[in-house]
C-alpha cells in the first residue's frame, strides 16, 4: 500500500515512512492511495476471525491490508501483544453494552466500550498499538525519538501510558498547570518511568500548543533532538481505530446482510474518520452520526456546507472537554474524499481559504449533498444541559453511568434512530474521568475501577515551568544525553 497527501504532493510513501512523520511535506495529511475492498466473502471470513481469534486476530486482518513493510509474523505479534485482556480488561476488548429496558424486545442503543484501557479513554485503543509500532520500527532503524506534545487531558495520558518503558522513545508532555481534572493529573503525574517527562506550564492549553509549534518549527533543534509527535493526524492511530468498527458490527449483528449505525462523540474528527474508512472498505454502515458539543464546527458543516474554524475566543470550555476544538484536524481527510480526491482544491480550501477567510463554503457545490447521501454522514449537537439530562436519563432507565462525551453521543444518536438498524454509540471515556459533572447530574460519585483507588495520593513526578520556549528546549536538551 502506498500513501499520498491530501494536498496533491506527488510523493508516494510506505507505511513505516509515514509512521514517525506528522504532516506530509505540502502540509496535507496522509491517506492510502485506495481503500481495500471487503466483499461479502471477505466479510464472512472476517466474522469467522472475530469469532475464533478475537480482537487481535481481527486487528491483524485489517492492518495487514495497509501495512506491507512489516513482515506478517511481526505485525501479528505486535497485534497480539497490544490487544490483551490484561490491558483492556475483557476478552472481547471492546464489548457491547446494550441499553435495554426490562421487557423491551430490542435494545434502544448499544454502547461500544472502548474505554477500558490503561487511561480509561478510547485513545488507548490506538495509542497502545502506536507504542509497540514505534518501539519496533525505532529498534529496526536503530534510531531514537523524542515525542513532544501538548495535552489538556486524554491524549497526553494515553501517549504516556503507551510509551512508558519503551526503548528508544522519550515523552515530553506539556499541560496547562492546574487545569486538568484531579484524576487526570494523578494519572499522568504518578508515572515514574524515566522516559516520561511531565511538564506543567504556567499558562493555558494554547500556550502549551504554541511551545510545541515553536520547538517543531526550529528545524535544527528538531533534527538534532529527533523531535516527533503523536497527535491525532497520525495515520497509524486512525488505522488502529478502524478495527473496532468491524468488531462492533460483528457483535451487534448475526448476519452480514444487516446494517448498523454508529454515533461518535467528535472533536478532531479522528474517531469518526476511522468509521468513514471502514465504511469505504465496505462495512455495512448506514449512517455515521457526528455528535459535537457546544463547539459545533462539524455539526455546522454537515448541516450547512460551511466549514468555519473558530478563534480561541469563540472556543467554549465545556463539560466534555476532549471535544473542545476550534478546528477539526482530521477533517481534511474526509473533504479530500468528498471532493473526488482533488488535491489542489483541498490545498486551496485548507490553505489560502482558511488562512485568509477562516472558512470555506461548499453549500452550493453539487458534491456537498453526497456527504449525507453517499457517505452516510449526519450530525447533531449537545449542550451542557443536554449532557446532564442524558446522563440522568440513561442512569434512570438502564442503571448505567455514561461519561460526558458518551452522553453527547447518546443524545445525538437518539435524533437519528432508524427502525431495524442497531445504533452503536462509541463510549469514548469512563465517567470517573469527569467525576464533577457526574456528581452534578446524579448527586453521587461515579464508579471507580479498583486499580485507580488512591491514585490521587501517589507520589507525583512533574516539572512546573513558565511558558517559555527557550527554557523548554533547554530542559529537553538536558534530558536527551
Ligand atoms: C479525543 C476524545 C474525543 C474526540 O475524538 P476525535 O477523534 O478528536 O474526534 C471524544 N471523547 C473523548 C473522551 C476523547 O478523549
Amino acid at each position: 500500500m502506498l500513501y499520498l497527501s491530501t494536498r496533491g504532493h506527488t510523493d508516494r510513501k510506505r507505511f513505516c515512512e509515514i509512521l514517525l512523520e506528522g504532516l506530509a511535506p505540502d502540509g496535507g495529511l496522509y491517506l492510502p492511495a485506495h481503500y481495500p475492498q471487503i466483499d461479502a466473502q471477505k466479510l464472512a471470513q472476517w466474522r469467522g476471525i472475530w469469532d475464533t481469534q478475537g480482537y487481535a486476530g481481527l486487528a491483524f486482518a485489517v492492518l495487514s491490508l495497509y501495512i506491507d513493510d512489516i513482515p506478517a509474523a511481526d505485525l501479528k505479534a505486535l497485534c497480539d501483544k497490544t490487544y490483551t485482556e490484561q490491558v483492556f480488561g475483557s476478552p472481547q476488548i471492546v464489548p457491547l453494552k446494550p441499553l435495554q429496558a426490562p421487557g423491551a424486545p430490542t435494545p434502544e442503543l448499544y454502547l461500544e466500550a472502548l474505554s477500558n484501557g490503561p487511561t480509561l479513554a478510547f485513545k488507548d485503543m490506538a495509542m497502545q498499538l502506536l507504542g509497540n509500532l514505534f518501539e519496533y520500527e525505532l529498534s529496526r532503524r536503530d534510531e531514537e525519538l523524542n515525542i513532544l506534545g501538548a495535552t489538556s487531558g486524554d491524549t497526553g495520558s494515553a501517549a504516556e501510558y503507551a510509551m512508558r518503558g519503551k526503548k528508544g522513545v522519550r515523552v515530553f508532555m506539556t499541560s496547562p498547570n492546574g487545569r486538568m481534572s484531579p484524576f487526570q493529573q494523578a494519572q499522568m503525574f504518578s508515572l515514574l518511568d524515566e522516559n516520561i517527562h511531565n511538564i506543567a506550564i504556567d499558562g493555558v492549553f494554547d500556550d502549551c500548543q504554541d511551545i510545541v509549534k515553536a520547538v517543531s518549527n526550529d528545524l535544527t533543534f528538531k533534527r538534532k533532538y529527533k523531535i516527533g509527535t503523536v497527535n491525532s493526524i497520525n495515520w497509524a492511530r486512525l488505522l488502529a481505530q478502524v478495527v473496532y468498527y468491524f468488531a462492533g458490527y460483528f457483535q451487534a449483528t448475526k448476519t452480514n446482510a444487516e446494517e448498523v449505525n454508529f454515533s461518535v462523540p467528535s472533536g478532531n474528527f479522528g474517531n469518526v474518520c476511522a468509521g468513514h474508512v471502514a465504511r469505504m472498505m465496505g462495512l455495512p454502515i448506514a449512517k455515521l452520526v457526528v455528535a459535537t458539543n457546544e463547539n459545533d464546527v462539524l455539526d455546522e458543516f454537515f448541516r450547512t456546507g460551511v466549514y468555519r474554524v473558530r478563534g480561541s475566543a469563540d472556543t467554549h470550555e465545556t463539560s466534555s472537554p476532549s471535544m473542545d476544538i476550534s478546528k477539526a484536524s482530521n477533517f481534511e481527510r474526509f473533504i479530500f474524499d468528498l471532493l473526488g480526491r482533488d488535491g489542489s482544491r483541498v490545498a486551496h480550501l485548507f490553505g489560502a481559504a482558511i488562512h485568509e477567510q477562516g472558512r470555506f463554503d461548499l453549500s452550493s457545490d453539487p458534491l456537498f449533498v453526497q456527504a449525507a447521501q453517499r457517505y452516510g454522514f449526519v450530525s447533531g449537537k449537545s449542550t451542557h444541559a443536554d449532557r446532564l439530562a442524558t446522563i440522568r436519563d440513561v442512569f434512570a432507565r438502564y442503571g448505567i453511568m455514561v461519561d460526558t462525551h458518551t452522553a453527547d453521543g447518546v443524545k445525538v444518536a437518539r435524533e437519528h434512530q432508524q427502525t431495524g438498524v442497531p445504533m452503536l454509540v462509541l463510549e469514548t471515556a469512563l465517567p470517573i474521568k469527569f467525576a464533577s459533572t457526574l456528581v452534578e447530574a446524579l448527586g453521587r460519585e461515579p464508579y471507580r475501577p479498583a486499580q485507580f483507588n488512591g491514585i490521587e495520593a501517589l507520589p507525583k513526578r512533574v516539572q512546573i515551568m513558565p511558558a517559555d520556549t527557550a527554557l523548554i528546549k533547554e530542559y529537553i536538551a538536558a534530558h536527551c544525553d
